[in-house]
């Protein structure tokens, strides 16, 4: 058996046991199994939190508050909440400045896994902002040698041309940088 027909062989072994697993039949051995993977599409509702999602189109950081008087949590949640994790109550949403917003910790990804959207490396970040109680995990898409650091100043930047309406139309860059 030439290597190619041991290769064939193999595969269809593959096949045949992964049908085995799948739909419980033996397939017999002179049939030629082929595995075409499919992608599908996804759609899903950002519901209560679509505010947020479209807000970073429009270069607005939304978070939202709890205003119940007799709730304890009087800071900004965000990613935003609809619902105030201590009493339930709707939150309400509020534009949130993140002037004076500093690296919390970060940790950087040189190996990304398969599905990763970002180039590499990629620091990803916690932001630590004025007035939220909440550390907001995001990504640093300009950064220098020895950057990011603990306490780093930074700014965001939204992806305003093209948005995906998704996490990724936030990062953040040095405070200083153009
Ligand atoms: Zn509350």
């Amino acid at each position: 058996m030439t290597n190619q027909r041991q290769e064939v062989k193999m595969l269809q072994g593959l096949e045949t046991i992964l049908l085995k697993e799948n739909f419980g039949e033996a397939i017999p051995e002179e049939y030629i199994v082929r595995e075409n993977p499919r992608t599908i599409v996804h759609r899903h509702t950002y519901g209560g939190l679509s505010r947020f999602f479209g807000g970073l189109a429009e270069s607005v950081l939304w978070g939202t508050v709890c205003l119940n008087q007799n709730c304890k949590w009087s800071d900004i949640w965000l990613p935003p909440r609809v619902h105030c994790p201590d009493c339930w109550e709707a939150m309400e949403w509020v534009p949130i400045d993140a002037r004076g917003a500093k690296v919390y910790t970060h940790s950087t990804i040189n190996l990304p896994g398969a599905g990763f959207m970002l180039t590499t490396p990629c620091p990803l970040i916690s932001v630590e902002i004025r007035g939220v109680c909440t550390k907001f995990m995001s990504y640093l898409s300009k950064f220098g040698e020895n950057e990011p650091y603990i306490g780093m100043p930074v700014k965001p930047v939204f992806q305003k041309d093209n948005p995906t309406y998704t996490i990724l139309d936030i990062s953040w860059v040095p405070k200083n940088s153009d």
